[in-house]
């Protein structure tokens, strides 16, 4: 057939074809007469929620496959939401993971789809269907993702204290350094400040900004200098309290200044951090690629710290990270989900290059971390400061569903419609 004919032929068939089936039912066809690759056929048939210390969602198929995914913070009305997706969901074929997104975020776009309560909701929606597609391809998701970069993701812990008259200080520190663990982080904003003259006011007098330092000083002192520190102001300061804390904070030589300002105005970010050497993070409020692109092009932070479990999903998170290492930023997740959220979130930074340090946020009160050992039947997957990615399909943990069924939140229930 000369190179003629065959594009004749070709565009002839292809008329014939899109009448009889229409694009997608083309691209269908096409698909399972042309290729090799069998994959499971899979059919979304519900989706429940529940509540225990986050949002969690289950998605269940015609095959008895189901996946589980987790969201955080933004939550409140994460169950009234995601029944709004059901339509979008049901007789779909979860393995279509980015296709389902987009479709729920576009058809949102009047109903609150550019941030908060949509997307957190959205988010757990998309890890459920990852931890989906994993397990009915019998992959790990880093493996759809990509592949993995590194084995194992390094996690950064909550300090427990931040105050020498702490009778607890003590044994925090002792055990942030006994379990093996690289880096740290502190609060410094104090709403209880007795130094504080306006209890809504967050400009910082000297005597607070004293305090605020000392904490510093006495975390800086009593950690070795192998363990880094980070410092968390969230987000409640204003321009000038900003400034003259990271300037007086440099010889501390911080791995971030976290969100010294609120994260809504770009251009004050940046002010800060052109006044300082002290690296500022933010990300945890922004979601979505199209909410970092702004911080990227400004240039108005050193680091990005968005939440897997609110901003957008492991895929988005991913994206963001694209976008960051453009300008030789890295990534280092905010996270305060169960395992199963932390496990997902590590799926996807094993994948990014410019990934830097995970958050962990259970280590106290004893009762908290108690909790966090009985989510899955690994017990704790951190060991020394690092979680190993699972190499089983999925998310790859198995649920201690009888412990979980105990943390339900009261006035929620056991995955419900
Ligand atoms: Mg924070």
């Amino acid at each position: 057939m000369t190179m003629s004919n065959r594009r004749s032929f070709l565009k002839s068939a292809s008329t014939a074809l899109t009448g009889v089936f229409g694009l997608p039912g083309l691209s269908m066809a096409l698909q399972e007469a042309t290729s090799p690759y069998k994959r499971p056929k899979l059919k979304i048939t519900d989706i429940k929620t529940t509540y225990l210390q986050n949002f969690h969602v289950r998605i269940y198929t015609d095959q008895g496959l189901t996946g589980d995914g987790e969201a955080v913070d933004a939550n409140s009305g994460a169950a009234g939401i995601v029944a709004g997706f059901r339509m979008f969901l049901t007789n779909q074929d979860p393995l279509n993971v980015e296709a389902i997104w987009e479709r729920i975020r576009t058809s949102g776009i009047f109903g609150g789809a550019q941030a908060g309560q949509y997307v957190t909701a959205l988010t757990a929606v998309e890890i459920a269907l990852w931890d989906l597609t994993g397990k009915a391809l019998g992959l790990p998701i880093y493996q759809l993702m990509g592949g993995k970069m590194r084995d194992r993701i390094r996690v950064y812990i909550d300090s427990g204290t931040d105050n020498r008259n702490d009778p607890n200080a003590k044994a925090f520190i002792a055990q942030i350094v006994e379990n093996g663990w690289t880096m740290a982080k502190i609060d410094v904003d104090d709403a209880r400040d007795p130094a504080r003259f306006d209890r809504v006011n967050w400009t910082a007098n000297n005597a607070e900004i004293d305090h605020m330092i000392d904490k510093v000083a006495f975390i800086r002192e009593s950690l070795p200098r192998t363990i880094e520190l980070a410092v968390d102001m969230h987000g409640r300061y204003d321009v000038p309290t900003a400034k003259r804390f990271a300037k007086e904070v440099e010889p501390f030589k911080l791995v971030w200044l976290e969100e010294p300002v609120p994260p809504e105005n770009i251009d004050a970010m940046r002010d800060v951090r052109q006044s300082t050497h002290t690296p500022i993070c933010c990300g945890e409020n922004i979601y979505m690629r199209w909410g970092f692109r702004e911080l990227f092009e400004k240039q108005a932070v050193d680091i990005i710290m968005p939440d897997v479990q609110k901003c957008g999903g492991l895929a988005e998170a991913k994206k963001i990270a694209s976008l960051a290492q453009t300008y030789y930023i890295p990534i280092a997740p905010h996270c305060q989900a169960s395992p199963i959220g932390m496990m997902a979130a590590c799926h996807a930074m094993a994948t990014v290059p410019n990934f830097l340090v995970q958050e962990w946020h259970w280590g106290h009160p004893a009762e908290r971390l108690a909790r966090w050992k009985q989510y899955v039947q690994e017990g704790d997957i951190i060991q020394k400061g690092y979680i190993t990615v699972s190499d089983r399909p999925g998310i790859g943990l198995t649920l201690n569903e009888e412990a979980m069924k105990k943390m339900v939140r009261p006035g929620s229930a056991w995955f419900t419609a």
